[in-house]
This record gives C-alpha cells, sequence and structure tokens, in this order.
C-alpha cells in the first residue's frame, strides 16, 4: 500500500490536498501506469482499462485470499476477501453495491468478485459446495444471453438489473445462491436504436441450433430476415463470438439443469417472437360505416408463429385483430368482439412479443433460483449489478426508472459512508465536523412520493380513461412548477425541452423525458385475448408463462410497472440496509472503448457526480488513516527501543511509546478508545520508511 513513484497514491486519502485537479491527476497516473484500482478508504475506485490486465489469475486470487488489504495493492480481491472474512468474523450478511455507468465495468467486476469468493470457498469445501459454485458462475452467460445486449456504450451492456445473493454456511462453505431481478428493458425486442443490436441470445441461437432444429421451427440462419432484428442494422460485432457464447449457453443450461423440454421450449418461444415480428396487417373495409378493422396479411408468418407457440393459427390470427370487451352488467352482461385498426394490431402484435420475452426471463431467473437456492438461509454475501444512470438523445420511461434507481443508490451511498464514517469518530471519542453533500432525498421524493410524486400522478392518468401522454405532462408540469429539480417548456421557455417532455434535475446531470409512450408502458397490458391464445398452447412452458387470473384478482386495480419498480427498489434499499456494504464505483475512463486511454473532461463528470471528492473529504475529516492499536504496534514495534522485541503494556501504551520516541507532534494524532488517528499521510509512510530500515 505504500506508493510506488510516478505512479500516484493507491489511497485517495493520501492526497496531500484534496482538490478535484489532484484527484483527477491522480486517477490518471494510476490508470497510465496500469493500476486501474485505487481506493477511497474502503471503496475500491475502479477505472475501465478495455484491455486484459494480468492481474485475476489464480495467483492473484491466491495473493490477496486471506491478507489484510493494506498488505497489498488495491485490487477488486481485496474487497471481495474483506467481505468473505467479515460475513465469517462478525457472522453478518454483507453486501457490495457496485456502481458507474452503462460501459463502466460494473458487470466485470461482480464477476471478478465472485470468481474470487467461489474459488477461496471451494477450496475448503466439500463436493456439494464446488457443485454450488458451478451452478452459481454459470448462472453468468446464461443470464447475460438473454439480458445483455449490444448497445452504443458497450457490446455487452446489461439490459436488466440484478442483485445475486450468494448463500454460505458459518463457516464460509457455499450452500446455494438466489438471483433478483429489476425491470428487464423488453422495448429492445422490438426496437432499440440503430448500430444497437436485440439481446444476444437472438443471433446465438440462429447461428447455434442445427439446421434440422431451425427448420423444426421454420427459422433462416440469418438474421436479416427478420423485423425486429433487422431495424436495427446491427448484426455481427467484432467483440462477440455469437457461436462460442451459444455452446457456452448450452452448457450453463445443462449444469443449471434444464433439461431437453426446458431447452425446446425456449428456443420455440424465440423462434415465436421472431415469427410474430414479421407479421403484417392490412386494413379491411369495416361493415359499419366508419369502423376500420385489419386482417393478417402475411399468413406465412402467422402460421410459423402459431407453430412455435403450438397453439391454433386462427385463434392467434382472432387475438391479434379483435379486441374482447365486456360490456354490461348481471344478465345483461356479454362479451363483444371490437376490431383493431392496423395501427392497433401492430401494437398488440408488439405487446405479444415484448411480453413473451419479458416471462420467459423472469421463468429462466425462477428457475435458476430453484436450482442454487438453499433452504437454509445461512450467511449471504449480495453483489448489485444495477443499470447505471442513463442520458440518451429521446429519453423514456425506461430511462425514468433508471434514473430513479441509481439515485436511490446514490443516496444510500453517501447515508452510509457518511453514517459509519460519522459513528466511527463517535465511537472513538474523535471530534467531527459535518462535511456538506449533495442531497438526493428532494428527487427521490419528486418521483415516489404518494400522492403527489410523479409515479403516483402516472397511475392516476392510467386511471382515467380520457386522459393521454399529453394530459398527463400537462398535470405534472402543474404540480412540479415550483420545484427545484423540475423543469419543463413552460415554465423556462427553454427551447431544448420539447413539447412532450420534461426535464429533471438528476444528481448526475439534467435528462429530458420525452412522455410519449409512458402511459402505454406503465400500464403495461396484454390483452386478454392474447393471454387466453398463450393459455391455449400444447407447450406446458409457454402455458406456465400466462398463468390464469385468479378470479379475485379482477377486482384488484392492476399493478403499473412504475408502482411495481418503486416498490422492489425500495425493498433493495432495506435488503442492503441490512446487510453490511462494500463500495465499487466504476468509472468510465473513454468513450470509445479503448485502451490507454482516458478522457480528463468525461472523467471530471463523473467524479463529480459520484460525490468521489465528498467521499474524500469525508473519509478524511482531518485524519489520512486511522487503524487499530495492536495493528500499528505490530507493524512497528522494531522502530522503537522501548518496544523491541517485546513491551509490558498495553497496544495504546506500546502506541503511545512510539509516537513519543519519534517525537511525533500532539497535533499529527489522536488517540482513539481502540485506534490511532493520524492526520498526515507523510507521518505515515516515515513510519514506514523507518520500518523498512530496520528490517
Ligand atoms: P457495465 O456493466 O458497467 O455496463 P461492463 O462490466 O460490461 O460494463 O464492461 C464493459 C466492457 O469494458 C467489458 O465488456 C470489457 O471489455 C471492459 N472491461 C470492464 N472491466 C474490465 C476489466 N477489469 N478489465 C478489462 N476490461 C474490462
Ligand atoms: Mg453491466
Amino acid at each position: 500500500m505504500i506508493p510506488k513513484k510516478g505512479e500516484g497514491v493507491p489511497d485517495f486519502v493520501l492526497l496531500n490536498q484534496i482538490t478535484e485537479k489532484d484527484f483527477i491527476e491522480n486517477l490518471i497516473i494510476r490508470h497510465k501506469t496500469d493500476n486501474i484500482y485505487t481506493y477511497i478508504g474502503d471503496v475500491v475506485i475502479s477505472s475501465n482499462p478495455f484491455k486484459r490486465m494480468n492481474i485475476y489469475n489464480e495467483s492473484d486470487i491466491k495473493a490477496y485470499n486471506g491478507r489484510y488489504k493494506y498488505e497489498m495493492p488495491p485490487h477488486i480481491y481485496a474487497l471481495a476477501n474483506d467481505a468473505y472474512r467479515s460475513m465469517r468474523q462478525n457472522q453478518e450478511n454483507q453486501c457490495v453495491i457496485i456502481s458507474g455507468e452503462s460501459g463502466a465495468g460494473k458487470t466485470e467486476a461482480s464477476k471478478k468478485i465472485m470468481q474470487f469468493l467461489t474459488y477461496v470457498s471451494a477450496t475448503k469445501s466439500s463436493t456439494d459446495g464446488e457443485r454450488i459454485s458451478k451452478m452459481l458462475l454459470e448462472s453468468n452467460p446464461l443470464l447475460e444471453a438473454f439480458g445483455n445486449a449490444k448497445t452504443l456504450r458497450n457490446d455487452n451492456s446489461s439490459r436488466f438489473g440484478k442483485y445475486m445473493e450468494m448463500q454460505f454456511n458459518a463457516v464460509g462453505i457455499p450452500i446455494g445462491g438466489k438471483i433478483t431481478n429489476y425491470l428487464l428493458e423488453k422495448s429492445r425486442v422490438v426496437g432499440r436504436a440503430q448500430g444497437e443490436r436485440c439481446f444476444h441470445i437472438f443471433y446465438q441461437m440462429l447461428k447455434g441450433l442445427s439446421q434440422a432444429k431451425l427448420q423444426e421451427l421454420g427459422l433462416q440462419a440469418s438474421p436479416q430476415t427478420y423485423e425486429y432484428l433487422k431495424k436495427s442494422q446491427c448484426f455481427d460485432v467484432s467483440t462477440i463470438n455469437d457461436q462460442n457464447d451459444f455452446k457456452d449457453v448450452l452448457k450453463a443450461m445443462d449444469t443449471l439443469g434444464l433439461n431437453q423440454n426446458d431447452q425446446s421450449s425456449i428456443w420455440r418461444t424465440l423462434g415465436a417472437i421472431l415469427h410474430i415480428g414479421n407479421i403484417t396487417f392490412a386494413e379491411t373495409v369495416g361493415d359499419k360505416v366508419g369502423t376500420t378493422s385489419c386482417k393478417v396479411s402475411d399468413q406465412k408468418s402467422l402460421a410459423a408463429a402459431a407453430n412455435c407457440l403450438k397453439c391454433d393459427v386462427q385463434t392467434l390470427s382472432i387475438a391479434l385483430t379483435y379486441r374482447s370487451i365486456s360490456t354490461g352488467v348481471g344478465k345483461r352482461a356479454s362479451v363483444i368482439s371490437v376490431p383493431l385498426d392496423n395501427a392497433q394490431a401492430v401494437f398488440s402484435r408488439d405487446a405479444l412479443a415484448k411480453a413473451l420475452y419479458e416471462k420467459l426471463f423472469q421463468w429462466l431467473v425462477t428457475k435458476i433460483n430453484t436450482q442454487i437456492n438453499s433452504a437454509e438461509k445461512g450467511l449471504v454475501i449480495g453483489i448489485l449489478d444495477i443499470y447505471g444512470f442513463e442520458v440518451f438523445d429521446i429519453n423514456s420511461f425506461e430511462q425514468l426508472n433508471i434514473n430513479f434507481c441509481n439515485e436511490k443508490l446514490q443516496q444510500l451511498f453517501i447515508e452510509l459512508t457518511l453514517k459509519s464514517e460519522q459513528e466511527e469518530y463517535v465511537r472513538e471519542g474523535i471530534e467531527w465536523k459535518n462535511i456538506d453533500y449533495f442531497n438526493n432525498k428532494p428527487i427521490c421524493d419528486l418521483i415516489e412520493k404518494k400522492p403527489m410524486g410523479l409515479t403516483s400522478l402516472l397511475d392516476e392518468s392510467c386511471l382515467i380513461a380520457k386522459s393521454t401522454d399529453q394530459t398527463f405532462l400537462e398535470g405534472i408540469c402543474r404540480t412540479f412548477e415550483k420545484h427545484p429539480h423540475f423543469q419543463s417548456y413552460q415554465s423556462t421557455k427553454d427551447r431544448s425541452i420539447g413539447e412532450s417532455c420534461f426535464r429533471l434535475k438528476h444528481y448526475a446531470g439534467d435528462v429530458t423525458y420525452d412522455v410519449r409512450g409512458f402511459l402505454d408502458k406503465n400500464k403495461d397490458t396484454l390483452f386478454g385475448d392474447l393471454i387466453a391464445c398463450l393459455q391455449s398452447s400444447a407447450d406446458p412452458l409457454i402455458r406456465s408463462l400466462v398463468p390464469a387470473a385468479k378470479p379475485e384478482d379482477s377486482k384488484k386495480r392492476p399493478v403499473t410497472a412504475g408502482t411495481q419498480f418503486v416498490i422492489a427498489m425500495n425493498q433493495l434499499i432495506q435488503t442492503l440496509l441490512a446487510c453490511s456494504p462494500h463500495y465499487v464505483r466504476c468509472i468510465k475512463s473513454n468513450d470509445n472503448k479503448q485502451a490507454g486511454v482516458i478522457d480528463e473532461e468525461r472523467v471530471r463528470h463523473q467524479v463529480r457526480y459520484l460525490g468521489l471528492l465528498e467521499n474524500v473529504r469525508v473519509r478524511r475529516a482531518g485524519f489520512a488513516n486511522r487503524q487499530t492499536y495492536e495493528r500499528f504496534y505490530a507493524r512497528y514495534k522494531m522502530t522503537c527501543k522501548s518496544t523491541w522485541p517485546t513491551f509490558k503494556g498495553t497496544a495504546k501504551q506500546a502506541v503511545e511509546a512510539i509516537l513519543a520516541s519519534h517525537k511525533i507532534p500532539k497535533e499529527e494524532y489522536r488517540m482513539g478508545k481502540t485506534k490511532i488517528f493520524i492526520r498526515n499521510p507523510t507521518t505515515l509512510f516515515s513510519f514506514e520508511e523507518k520500518r523498512e530500515a530496520e528490517l
């Protein structure tokens, strides 16, 4: 942990001055000298190298296993090791919260942590422990195939949030795991920005399935055949080998107990989605004046979709082009069938494709969980890898949810780092001075507060038949007219906020959201006719994707997508609060996925919104280093005549003797109840030098 010349300091609290300039300079030097990890106390800052680093070998895992953080250069393994040790020593659940924007390295970090934990726990474990470890690791390629996609920012971008809990028994042997997933970006199934891809699995499957299997599903190997894939004009990615990845997926499916029937049903569902995307409609003149209806104009795709879904062609055709509506009550109750026009049919077709995919993904997560979950709860290390803050040219409902999630996690970070620090000073009897920081609460409230937050107002709009996206926008513009974090064109006359948009001032920057589609996305309904159609499938897995509604459910208001997400986020926060937290803050070094390049402007922006400087200041609060008396004494006893080779007295008295023998001035340190607090890093280095001289 001693700084090497020309490689910057390994912990930002060791900087001589805590200024933004010094911070960024240090980060850049670290990056350029291939030191991608730097600490802020217990927090790991990681800057994405965009190249293979020779620091994740078995020998590296062994080197960090069981060691103390200060003994080794900064590494994600040191954090994993700390979490594992604390879990066993304190018999306490741990969590690792990984944050950073898209492409910053969150998913890679989470995999490195899992790799370390499975390795070190397996060496002491039973064959059962090894089997569990293997399943936990194999869940990664499987879920990434279905939940990740190539985006403009990241060739392997996670399009869902994930909290993976690894369960251990009291001595640290793996006994199971549990995955909680959050909000899959299902709109990607039917469309996405130019140059991006749909979820990896579609391309993998077309390249990897046998000719016979493709034929059975009526599929062509070329992704260009399918509207849903063709749209964004991106098929192959230089950094991705779909064929090889598909083999890994099959292997993972075997390891995780997905049998041939399950696998077959999965390909059917995916095949059906591709065929559904090719279905087109033609408008027909209605029987009554003024009505329009439509019929499927592409019988071949329709038949192929029905074949994959194992349902009746005619049933599917009608479900796509008509909608049943119940009218009347009591004896007069009846169901009438209303024809859809072309646009409505396209909408319901896409809704079907998205719902099928989302439900398949959920089925997969549930299936993995039934395989890995242990009846015994044991001790847990949870790893949170969730989408980072997103700002696109056009931001919609999905971005609002994702950015809300980041606000919540940032708030948690601030509360926990500040709180635990403050508690330590109080516990040790050291005086403490408050430090200002960005408070996320007002903006979290703006979104989630009941009954007048954005989510509640959106739910209300969804209940009123006459509401549109535009009336929703007008409503929120009135409600939040004076809110410091809310802006609209009306309130600012700023032309960069479009007529269908509002802007939120997030902690990470301003984001303009376009409300078009908000109501539909929030309602997230799949028409009953399509549900009934899927329930008529001869494939048990497809049937199970749409469980029949219970009669008592029909009276309840369905929980909207937005509200579901807010509830899930608050549950997540409660789970995290019950653990001892560890933090990884990932920094994206440049926007071109380039090795050896670190873009100062981009880094500055991230350092600012992640609040890293405040983090250093809080951490230091005047003291660069703290350690227990025992550790300090053990490490520096050889530098002082009265403590070497032995000392009669307490560790605290020994430390006092060492400090006195080197004439360290009183203002340079404070003696807490169990720890010594050292003000300047140079003081600590001088001890290190004296120690070196004696060895
Ligand atoms: P995020 O999950 O934050 O969106 P990823 O973890 O998927 O980002 O990282 C994006 C890409 O950056 C990876 O595919 C990989 O190419 C590169 N990368 C990230 N972390 C590392 C690392 N520690 N070493 C080498 N390359 C990395
Ligand atoms: Mg990711």
